[in-house]
């Protein structure tokens, strides 16, 4: 927008209607006084100025205006200036840009000099945001670096965890064995086991995490009996976590379409995080069942919850709750997997929770393929 400034009302009309009549949009302002109170509110490219006015003065008013923030980019054209004095004053105004035009205004020369500033004003704008865009990226760039560095520090601390175990309890063994102590040695060798199972869980989900970024997470789907899958985890979480009661509600009797053992594992996912996040309690609940043409299952726990504003990120990558992450470890990926496996399922997944009373994480899945995901896979086999 330009901004004529002017006592003349004649001149301001006939500059105005020139200006307009090549689309340029124009505010007027007809005293110093007026300009510097339209300048403060609003941002003009451009300043026409005349110099001779009654109270301020020209150059007054573009002394003033150098100080404002809002006028860092205007370029002011002054009417009637002789060119030393705007030399003077250009000390002072070290923005957009000063230039001079004799009255009686030549109008032609008037809308090159117009046009001129205007497309300096558009480069000098266009060089900002790409200046901006660049700054953005770096510090973009910034960030992925840190975030890359700060999992792989968690993750060797959470993979050193069960490998210092298994030291341990190799040398107990070694012990045991000299003593022939057959029933210790079971014992420990059932430990050996259970920290063995953890890093191939831990190392699953990091190679999972590597085949999600290259694209190559495949899916083997087929129909197969949802309530045996259920079934089957079920009494394998509850004999290694006999302290917890795991309750089960429901049931679906067709088969269901979809990848048996990556189902299997979102299930596994939400079972063991609902035994991590609630310490204190003895009890998680899980709740399947049909709705139309898609299959519900939830897990349900009375841990610790959160508060809304970590439900909508938890499933994002690397996403950790940072109030709780000294108290539990993670690499913070397991539910970004789940995402991932849901998402290929067609299906939707989410979370209710409220902190201090539990979190109840469910998926939705479409009991069928569609027509199309039927064409789909098959190309996919
Ligand atoms: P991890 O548990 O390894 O950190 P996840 O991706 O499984 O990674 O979970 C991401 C985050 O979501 C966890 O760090 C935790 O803060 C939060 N979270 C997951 N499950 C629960 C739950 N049942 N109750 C409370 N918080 C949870």
């Amino acid at each position: 927008m330009i901004l004529i400034v002017d006592d003349s009302p004649e001149n301001i009309i006939s500059l105005k209607r020139v200006l307009e009549k090549n689309d340029f949009e124009v505010d007027t302002a007809s005293s110093g006084e007026e300009a510097l109170k339209k300048i403060l509110k609003k941002s003009y490219v451009l300043i026409i100025l005349d110099v001779q006015m009654p109270g301020m003065d020209g150059f007054e008013v573009a002394e003033a205006i150098s100080g404002y923030s809002r006028a860092r980019e205007t370029a002011i054209i002054f009417l009637s200036a002789a060119s030393a004095n705007v030399n003077l004053i250009t000390k002072g105004y070290s923005s957009g840009g000063l230039d001079y035009i004799s009255k009686p205004v030549d109008m032609n020369i008037l809308l090159l000099k117009v046009k001129t500033f205007y497309r300096i004003y558009e480069q000098s704008r266009a060089l900002n945001q790409m200046q901006d865009a660049l700054r953005e990226e770096i510090e973009f760039r910034k960030e992925a670096e840190r975030k890359k560095d700060e999992f792989i520090s968690i993750a060797s601390h959470e993979l050193k965890t069960p490998m210092t175990s298994i030291k341990g309890y190799i040398q107990l063994l070694e012990r045991s064995l000299d003593k022939h102590d057959k029933e210790t040695i079971r014992t420990r060798l059932r430990k050996v086991q259970n920290q063995v199972e953890k890093l191939n869980l831990l190392i699953a989900d990091l190679l999972d995490i590597s085949k999600i970024e290259s694209g190559k997470l495949k899916f083997n789907k087929r129909y197969f009996a949802f309530n045996e899958v259920v079934d089957h985890i079920v009494e394998i979480m509850q004999q290694s976590n006999p302290h917890v009661k795991i309750i089960k509600k429901g049931s679906i009797e067709c088969e269901i379409f979809g990848d048996e053992m990556r189902l299997e594992q979102v299930i596994v996912n939400f079972i063991t995080n609902a035994i991590k996040y609630a310490p204190d309690t003895d009890e998680i609940h899980i709740n399947y069942h049909l709705e139309d043409d898609r299959i519900y299952f939830s897990v349900r726990d009375f841990g610790i919850g959160m508060s809304e504003e970590h439900q909508e990120k938890i499933f994002d990558k690397f996403y950790r709750i940072e109030e709780t992450s000294e108290r539990f470890q993670g690499l913070g990926i397991g539910l970004y997997i789940c995402q991932e496996i849901i998402d290929r399922h067609h299906g939707t997944i989410g979370v209710k929770s409220t902190l201090g009373e539990g979190s109840e994480f469910f998926y939705y899945i479409p009991l069928h393929p569609s027509k199309e995901l039927i064409n789909q896979y098959q190309h996919e086999f």
